[in-house]
Order: structure tokens, then C-alpha cells, then sequence
């Protein structure tokens, strides 16, 4: 039986790397938790960074902010603790609605050594039980940006309940809708209860424990999985849910932790999968025989190298994570067939003169590579996309091929109407 890309060896590389820092994961998870509050203890960069990634939907009442450092703080010259608990005690005074609160790390605060950690439990004792306080990281110390859900879910764990109760938690930050399809394939399925986290509302956390499986939607949350592992969690090992074969996979390993045979998930399945192979098929035309690159970046590269090669027919010649969990990532790796690198870490330099040798036909990388690479006539997509579009489970499966598919229409549409100019570039 082939084990696929499972013995390749791994090109560990340790360089300059060009991604976001992992305060971008407040975007998507402020939206998910509807009672919590995301306040990052940074400077103005940071909020910068924040108001123009979340530019595009001002609320009224943000579920954000930033405790701005200011550089009398940055000296040393005032206790930033006092500010923080002073800062703290206004906001939750103005928003009963605050039921979580999350203090979020930045370079700045990290490079002073603010310990957040017992910010969050000074915090907790004052403010609790109504709010519960707690820290992570976000800093662009740590290697990319989907290392945010990892650090808060990984944050929350040690703060859940206990049960023996013998339940499913499904683990990742899954818009509602996608979600929802989720929820309900599962109980087609039979499998009951269902906790997720993070869930909506803190009220609706999940207590777990020896009898709990979890499932992991998102194959970036290695500390989230250590950290259940600690309370005593089993993890159920599978290829992640993208595409219309990874998404039965998923489903069939969840249903045999639970007793279910793999027919009655073919049963239930044979509808959605059926819609979604068809969804993949448009884009498959396109993308059938074209090579792909994938820079490191939003861990999400080595599911999207096997949905991409098995499902719609194109061929990864290199692809490259932040980093390379064997306990997530093994089922996916043994599904890819051998032959492209698999390489873990970012030496950016280094990567962009193999992108330049190999000329893929796409390259997936972080916005500040795209446009230079474009520029050099290859075609590229943005890999920040796609943590922020719905790209999950059988429904989504076609628009998943169609984000890949695009880049590559588009530049062969502009081919067509400027052959000379695009000559040029190249
Ligand atoms: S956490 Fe660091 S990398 Fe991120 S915006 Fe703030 S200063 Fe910049």
C-alpha cells in the first residue's frame, strides 16, 4: 500500500519569513464569540493593523480594541499593569455584555515582558464569575497568523469543565452556516451529543474529559490539540474536512470513533457528495496538469495540496507549512502522491529563487509576495483568503476549486488580450 508523501524527507528551513502576525484571527473569532472581547495590550501599529483588516465592517460597538502601550510605558517609566486593570474596569463597566475577555499579546507588550498571564488572573478574581479573563499571544513573534485561534482556543481549554460524558467536540472557528451543514451531517449520521468549540456564547462551553473525541475542523490548532490531549481528550486522526473525499473521510473517521459503519456515512453522504464532486468538476478543467507552489503560510497548505492533487488533478511541486504536525497532518500526507517537496519553516529568499527556477502555474503565498511575483508573469493566490472565505465541508467544495481556478482564468483571459504585455512580464 503506498504511504504517499509520509517518508519524504522534510527541507526544515529557518530564515526571514513574510506572513501576519496572529492578531489577524480576531477577525473571524470576534464574529464567532458573540459574548467576547478581544483587547490587545500593543501599540498604534497594531491597531492599525486591526481597523484596516476589519475595515470593512464597523460595528457600533466593536467586540475589539487596543490598549495602546504608549512609550513612557515601552521605558519602563510607568506601571502598565495599573493602566491595564484601570483600562479593563472601564470597559466591562460600559459592557455588561462582555461575558469573556481576552487579553491578547502583541510584540510590544512581549518585548517588555507585561505578563498578561497573571493580568488574566488578577483580572478573573476581580471581574468573575460574570467575566472570565484570559491571555494569549498574538504576536508577530510567533511563526504566522493562524496561530491566533490556536493560541485563544488552546487558551480556553484549561478553563473548561469536566464530564465523563461520552460526547464529540468539534474543534475550529467555522462561520455559522458551514457549521450548521456540519452539525447536521453529523446528526444524520447518529452521532450525539455535539459540542464545539469555541461555541457562541460562553454559557454554551463544552465540560470535557476522558470520554470526550474530539475532531479537529482546521489543521493549525496543534496546541489546542496538546492542550485537550492534557485534559484527558481523545483526538480522532483524519484528513480535514475540504473537498468532497476529505470531507467523507472526515465523516467516516469521526463515524467509526463513534461505532457508525462507513456505509450509513455513504448513505447519508451520497446526495451533498454527489453536488459537491460536481461543483469541483467545473473548476477541475481548469486546473487539471497545472503545477502549484504552495509558500508557508496559513498551515492550511497540506489538506489544500491533497485536495488539489487528487481532486482536481493538479501537481504540487512544492509545499511548504510554518510547521509539520505528524499528528495532524499523517492522514493527509499519506494520501499525496510522491514527488513534490514537502518543506517546513520559511527562508523566503531562499523559496522564491525555487519559485522562480520552477515557474508553477500558481503560487499560494502572503500578500506582500503576490504582487511582486505577478509583476514576474506567475500567477499567484492570496492564502489569507482562504481562512477568511467558507471553504469547508461538501457545499463549499466547488467554491474552494473556484478560488484556485480563477487566478489561473483570469490570466489566461488576459493572455488572450495582451499576448505582447504579458510576454513582457515574463
Ligand atoms: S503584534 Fe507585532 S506584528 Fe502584529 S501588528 Fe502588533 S507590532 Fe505588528
Amino acid at each position: 500500500m503506498s504511504t504517499g508523501c509520509t517518508e519524504t524527507p522534510v527541507l526544515k528551513e529557518r530564515g526571514q519569513r513574510e506572513v501576519f502576525c496572529g492578531l489577524t484571527g480576531i477577525i473571524w473569532l470576534h464574529r464567532k464569540m458573540q459574548d467576547a472581547f478581544f483587547l490587545v495590550v500593543g501599540s498604534r501599529t497594531c491597531a492599525h493593523l486591526l481597523q484596516s483588516a476589519a475595515g470593512v465592517m464597523i460595528f457600533a460597538e466593536p467586540r475589539f480594541g487596543t490598549a495602546i502601550l504608549e512609550e513612557k510605558d515601552l521605558a519602563g517609566m510607568a506601571d502598565a499593569n495599573e493602566e491595564l486593570d484601570r483600562e479593563v474596569a472601564r470597559l466591562l463597566a460600559r459592557r455588561p455584555d462582555i461575558r469573556q475577555l481576552f487579553l491578547v499579546g502583541s510584540c510590544p507588550s512581549e518585548v517588555i515582558k507585561l505578563d498578561l498571564a497573571r493580568a488574566a488572573e488578577r483580572l478573573s478574581a476581580e471581574h468573575g464569575p460574570h467575566v472570565r479573563v484570559l491571555n494569549y499571544s498574538g504576536s508577530g513573534i510567533e511563526t504566522t497568523f493562524t496561530q491566533g485561534e490556536d493560541a485563544c482556543l488552546a487558551a480556553m481549554v484549561p478553563a473548561l469543565k469536566g464530564t465523563d460524558e461520552k460526547q464529540l467536540l468539534l474543534v475550529g472557528a467555522l462561520p455559522d452556516v458551514v457549521e450548521d451543514q456540519a452539525l447536521a451531517l453529523l446528526d444524520q449520521i447518529g452521532i450525539s451529543p455535539v459540542r464545539c468549540l469555541p461555541a457562541i456564547r460562553a454559557e454554551q462551553d463544552a465540560a470535557i474529559g476522558p470520554n470526550t473525541r474530539f475532531a479537529l475542523t482546521q489543521p493549525f490548532l496543534g496546541d489546542t490539540h496538546a492542550a485537550l490531549v492534557r485534559r484527558g481528550a481523545q483526538h480522532i486522526a483524519a484528513p480535514f474536512p475540504f473537498g468532497a473525499e476529505g470531507t467523507t473521510l472526515w465523516l467516516k473517521a469521526v463515524a467509526a470513533a463513534f461505532g457508525i459503519a462507513p456505509e450509513t456515512v455513504d448513505r447519508v453522504v451520497a446526495a451533498p457528495r454527489a453536488r459537491a464532486e460536481k461543483a469541483i468538476a467545473a473548476s477541475a478543467e481548469i486546473l487539471r496538469g497545472k503545477t502549484i507552489f504552495f509558500m508557508p503560510d496559513s498551515q492550511l497548505e497540506i489538506p489544500l495540496a491533497r485536495f488539489l492533487s487528487r481532486e482536481c488533478g493538479m501537481q504540487p511541486v512544492e509545499i511548504g507549512t510554518p510547521y509539520l504536525h505528524t499528528d495532524l497532518h499523517g492522514p493527509e500526507l499519506a494520501l499525496i502522491a510522491q514527488g513534490p517537496i514537502i518543506s517546513e519553516g520559511q527562508d523566503v529568499d531562499l523559496q522564491l529563487d525555487r519559485v522562480r527556477a520552477m515557474r508553477p502555474d500558481l503560487t499560494v503565498c502572503g500578500l506582500g509576495l503576490a504582487n511582486p511575483l505577478e509583476a514576474e508573469g506567475l500567477s499567484t493566490k492570496w492564502a489569507i483568503e482562504l481562512v477568511f472565505t467558507p471553504v469547508h465541508f461538501y457545499e463549499q467544495a466547488g467554491d474552494l476549486a473556484a478560488l484556485f481556478s480563477r487566478p489561473l482564468r483570469r490570466r489566461s483571459l488576459l493572455q488572450r488580450q495582451h499576448p505582447n504585455r504579458m510576454e513582457a512580464a515574463e
